[in-house]
């Protein structure tokens, strides 16, 4: 650097003027934001927010952002799986949840479990079966943007499909499941006396007589029938409310320049009980704007693009991350936050609630819809400027 322009980021920094930016601050080649020593440059290329935050950010708060690509992956010969909990990601505690991955005609085996099952499927296609405790009974077809929803305790299995298999992301309310518990067919099967599996099915021993010993998980098998002859097996009846849903096919709740928002919850996904999301798309420059939850905390997995969430926890303490396609974020309940578009693709991310319902209070709508006297007095303001704020409040902002 010149002795002139270094003279200019000197006087610049002693006038507090690198502080007043509303974005980030810029990296200095020297002086008080340079960072001359070791580093990993390319974790820093994709967190410039934790090197340099906005000047708003404040305290000391737990991290809030975890990549997928940190995590252990387990492999089998019909795909994979990874899984973010609470043992590597200790503040979310609401939600586990895993990626995975099944070649075609792999199966996830013949499985249940003791918290519920929601997921979005990110890549491919999916044949997914399930029965309930009236043995009514429940196989489809999902694709790319489709979600599913098996009930805490309700046996299900999932099978990648032709041409290619399918990726999904599952989403299990309680931060401390692990994919790895999962209760089996297998494994029950090869831990129970014979007598008492023959007797319990009223069926000979030959039936068993190859069952494997240990569970099979994720395994490769010939692809499935058509769909129509699956559901044909048995006469058994259907269940009342499917387990899959259309997420893309839903019209957006909200549409606007900066980009859209697709809510789905047990009021549309009748049998989604437990677990409620967002699905949102930012333009841009767009912001997913200051609001925050006030029914449960929000767990976030991002599909595509690049951008930043702060939250503000209360006793001036408030913490800006990074985010890009594959990463996790959490917010506790009722911590403010908002996410905008950094990158120049559009940016999608799911919002995750363990609830029946999803609820959200913005600032926008708090401030319009409170005397204009009593905001003003807070803000030293005229409160004739409250009228300004955005009519009818929107849940995202173009740039
Ligand atoms: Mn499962
Ligand atoms: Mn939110």
């Amino acid at each position: 650097m010149d002795p002139v322009s270094r003279r200019h980021m000197l006087a610049a920094t002693a006038t507090g003027a690198l502080l007043t930016a509303g974005g980030p601050r810029a990296l200095g080649a020297d002086g008080p934001t340079s960072d001359p020593g070791p580093q990993n440059r390319a974790l820093g290329a994709q967190n410039p927010s934790a090197f340099l935050p906005p000047p708003t950010d404040h305290g000391d708060m737990p991290t809030f952002k975890y990549p997928y690509n940190l995590e252990h992956t387990r492999h089998t010969d019909g795909g994979w799986a990874r899984q973010v909990t609470v043992k590597d990601f200790p503040i979310a505690r609401s939600i586990a949840g895993v990626d995975m991955r099944l070649i075609a005609g792999a199966v996830r085996e013949l499985h249940w479990h003791l918290p519920a099952e929601w997921a979005y499927m990110t890549y491919g296609r999916a044949r997914i079966t399930a029965i309930d405790p009236q043995g009514r009974r429940f196989a489809a077809d999902v694709a790319e943007g489709d979600l599913w929803f098996f009930p805490s305790g309700y046996p299900h299995s999932i099978q990648g499909l032709g041409p290619d298999g399918c990726e999904f992301l599952l989403a299990f309310d309680d931060g401390k499941f692990s994919e790895d518990s999962t209760l089996l067919i297998t494994d029950w099967i090869a831990h129970t006396p014979m007598d008492v599996l023959t007797q319990s099915l009223g069926v000979g021993a030959e039936l068993f007589a190859h069952a494997p010993k240990r569970e099979l998980y994720i395994f490769p098998a010939p692809l499935p029938p058509e769909l129509s002859r699956d559901l044909a097996h048995s006469a058994q009846d259907f269940v009342p409310e499917p387990f899959s849903y259309a997420l893309h096919a839903q019209r957006p709740n909200f549409a606007g320049p900066g980009g859209t928002v697709r809510i789905v919850d047990s009021s549309n996904f009748k049998a989604s009980s437990t677990i409620a999301a967002a699905l949102v798309e930012l333009n841009p420059g767009a912001l997913r704007v200051l609001h925050w939850h006030p029914n449960a905390d929000e767990w976030q997995y991002y599909l595509g693009g690049t951008g930043r969430m702060t939250v503000f926890a209360g006793e001036s303490k408030a913490r800006t991350a990074d985010f890009s396609a594959g990463d996790v974020g959490y917010v506790e309940r009722s911590s403010g936050h908002y996410i905008q578009n950094t990158g120049s693709d559009p940016l999608r991310f799911l919002e995750i609630f363990a609830s029946d319902h999803y609820a959200e209070v913005t600032l926008a709508d708090w401030m319009a819809n409170t005397p204009p006297e009593l905001v003003a007095a807070h803000l030293g303001i005229d409160p004739r400027l409250l009228e300004t704020i955005v009519r009818p409040p929107t849940p995202v902002m173009p740039r």
